[in-house]
C-alpha cells in the first residue's frame, strides 16, 4: 500500500477513497463516480480542498464548529492532556479534573436546576443515556409503566437505534425497523410545508395541540418524557410559529412528564444565547448536548440533569455508561471551548452583530423568484425552494430535486450549504463576519440563480 499524504494527488486519494471508506448518510456509487472532495486544512470559517479552492462553511462542518477552525489553543490543551492523563474512566468510584470542572461548569451554565452531567461520546449516545435515563427514573419512582417516549416527525435525535427511534425521519425508520416500542410521534410545527389555509399562529397552536392529544389517548401515566429540539435543525432549520412553544408549556404545566430539549445543535450560542432554551424561554428537565460543547475538536457529547431527575437517579444503581464517558481529553478541549467562547464573548457577537446582518440579508433571499419563506433564529437559517411562492407549491416528485441541484451549484461556487429535500440551509460558524456573510449571500444567490436556470 502506498503512503497516503495531503501530497497525493486528488484523484488517487479519491480513488482508495471510494474503494475502501463508507461515507454516513452517503450513496456509496457516488463517490466511485464523481469522487469526493479532499478537505485538507482550515481557518476561521474557510475550508481549503486538496485542489487549493477555499470554500466557505456555511455548516461549520455539521453544525459544530462554533468557535471556527484553527484555535491552536485547544490542540495545545489537548496534547498537554494527553501527556499527562491520556485516558481513565469514571466508572467505580473514580474521577479526574478534566470531567469535574467540565461538569461543574456546565452546572454554572445551564438554565434553573440543570446541574449534573452524565457524559457520553455524542448526540445519538446522550439521546440514548436520556431514553434510559427517563426510564429508570420512573421506574426508581415506582412507575416503570411510564415508559413512553412522545417525539415529533422529522425530528433528529441521532444515528443510533434509539437516537434513531427518538427521531422522526421515516427513511430512517424504514432502513432499520424502527422506532424502538414505545416511542410516540407527532406532528412538526412546519408551517410552510404542513400548514395548509391555517395561520402560522392557528397552525402552531393546532401543533401543540397534537401533545395534548398524545397524551389523553395514550394516557399520562404510561408517558415518561417529551422529547424536543428547540429549534429543529437537520429537519431543515424549521422555527415553529411563535404560539408552538407556550402552547407546550401550557400543555406540560403540572403533568408528570419529563421535558428533553435536545440542544445537539442550539447549544453553545447558536441560537444567540448559551442554550436554545433560553431564547424560546423553556425549562426543560434534561438537555442533551454535543457538538458546539467542544466546537467539534473532539468527540463528546452529554446529558444535563435537573436536581429533581438526579436526586431520585442517585438512590439507585444506573447500570449504563460509555467508555469514553467524560473522555479527560475531550472534557478539556471542552472547557477550553467554553473559556475561548467567554473570553472572547462570541455570543455577544452572536446577538450583536452576526445574527441582527445575517437575518437582513437571509431574508432579502425572498427577492429570488426561487425562494418562498426565509426562516433564521440566531445563526441558524433555512430557505424554502418553491416553483409558485404564492400557493407554497412544492416542486413535483421526487422531493429533494431542487435542494439537490441548489446544493451542488453552491459547492461548486465554493459554498458549503446543505439541502433538506427542497429546503437550503445554513448554520455557520459563530464567529462569521459581516464581510464573510456578504460572500456567503453573493454566492448563495449565484447558486440560485444557476440551479433556477437548470430546473426550466
Ligand atoms: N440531536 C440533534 C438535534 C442533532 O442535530 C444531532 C446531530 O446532528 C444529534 C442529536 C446526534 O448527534 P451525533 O451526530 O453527535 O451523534
Amino acid at each position: 500500500m502506498p503512503t497516503i499524504t495531503n501530497h497525493m494527488p486528488t484523484a488517487e486519494l479519491q480513488a482508495l477513497d471510494a474503494a475502501h471508506h463508507m461515507h454516513p448518510f452517503s450513496t456509496q456509487d457516488g463517490f466511485r463516480k464523481k469522487g469526493a472532495r479532499v478537505i485538507r486544512s482550515a481557518e476561521g470559517v474557510w475550508l481549503t480542498d486538496s485542489e487549493g479552492h477555499r470554500i466557505l462553511d456555511g455548516m461549520a462542518g455539521l453544525w459544530c464548529v462554533n468557535i471556527g477552525y484553527g484555535r491552536t489553543e485547544l490542540a495545545d490543551v489537548a496534547a498537554r492532556q494527553m501527556r499527562e492523563l491520556p485516558y481513565y474512566n469514571t466508572f467505580f468510584q473514580t474521577t479526574h479534573v478534566p470531567a469535574i470542572a467540565l461538569s461543574a461548569k456546565l452546572a454554572e451554565l445551564a438554565p434553573g436546576d440543570l446541574n449534573h452531567v452524565f457524559f457520553a461520546g455524542s448526540g445519538s449516545e446522550a439521546n440514548d443515556t436520556n431514553l434510559r435515563m427517563v426510564r429508570h427514573y420512573w421506574s426508581s419512582l415506582g412507575k416503570p409503566e411510564k415508559s413512553v417516549v412522545i417525539s415529533r416527525l422529522n425530528a433528529y435525535h441521532g444515528s443510533t437505534l434509539g437516537g434513531a427511534s427518538l427521531g422522526g425521519m421515516i427513511p430512517m425508520h424504514e432502513q432499520g425497523g424502527l422506532p424502538i416500542p414505545d416511542i410516540h410521534h407527532i406532528g412538526q410545527p412546519n408551517w410552510w410545508a404542513e400548514g395548509g389555509d391555517m395561520t402560522p399562529e392557528e397552525f402552531g397552536i393546532a401543533r401543540a395541540r397534537e401533545l395534548e392529544a398524545a397524551i389523553e389517548e395514550i394516557g399520562e401515566d404510561r408517558i415518561a418524557a417529551f422529547i424536543a429540539e428547540p429549534f429543529q435543525g437537520a429537519g431543515g432549520v424549521i422555527i415553529p410559529p411563535d404560539s408552538y412553544w407556550p402552547e407546550i408549556k401550557r400543555i406540560l404545566e403540572g403533568r408528570d412528564i419529563l421535558l428533553i430539549a435536545d440542544e445537539v445543535i442550539c447549544g453553545f450560542g447558536r441560537t444567540g444565547n448559551w442554550f436554545g432554551s433560553q431564547t424560546l424561554g423553556i425549562q426543560p428537565d434534561i438537555m442533551t448536548i454535543a457538538k458546539g460543547l467542544s466546537s467539534g475538536y473532539q468527540p463528546i457529547g452529554g446529558s444535563i440533569v435537573s436536581s429533581k431527575v438526579a436526586k431520585v437517579l442517585a438512590e439507585d444503581e444506573f447500570n449504563h455508561g460509555y467508555t469514553y464517558s467524560g473522555h479527560p481529553v475531550a472534557a478539556a478541549v471542552a472547557l477550553e471551548n467554553l473559556r475561548i467562547m467567554e473570553e472572547e464573548r462570541v455570543i455577544d457577537h452572536v446577538r450583536d452583530v452576526a445574527a441582527p446582518y445575517l437575518r437582513e440579508k437571509w431574508e432579502s433571499l425572498t427577492e429570488h423568484p426561487l425562494v418562498g419563506e426565509a426562516k433564521i433564529v440566531g445563526l441558524m437559517g433555512s430557505i424554502a425552494l418553491t416553483p409558485d411562492k404564492a400557493s407554497r407549491a412544492a416542486f413535483a416528485a421526487p422531493a429533494g430535486t431542487a435542494g439537490f441541484i441548489t446544493r451542488e451549484r453552491c459547492f461548486a461556487n465554493n459554498l458549503i450549504m446543505r439541502h433538506v429535500y427542497d429546503r437550503m440551509i445554513i448554520a455557520p460558524p459563530l464567529v462569521i463576519r459581516p464581510e464573510e456573510i456578504d460572500i456567503l449571500i453573493e454566492r448563495a444567490w449565484q447558486s440560485l440563480d444557476e440551479s433556477m436556470a437548470r430546473l426550466k
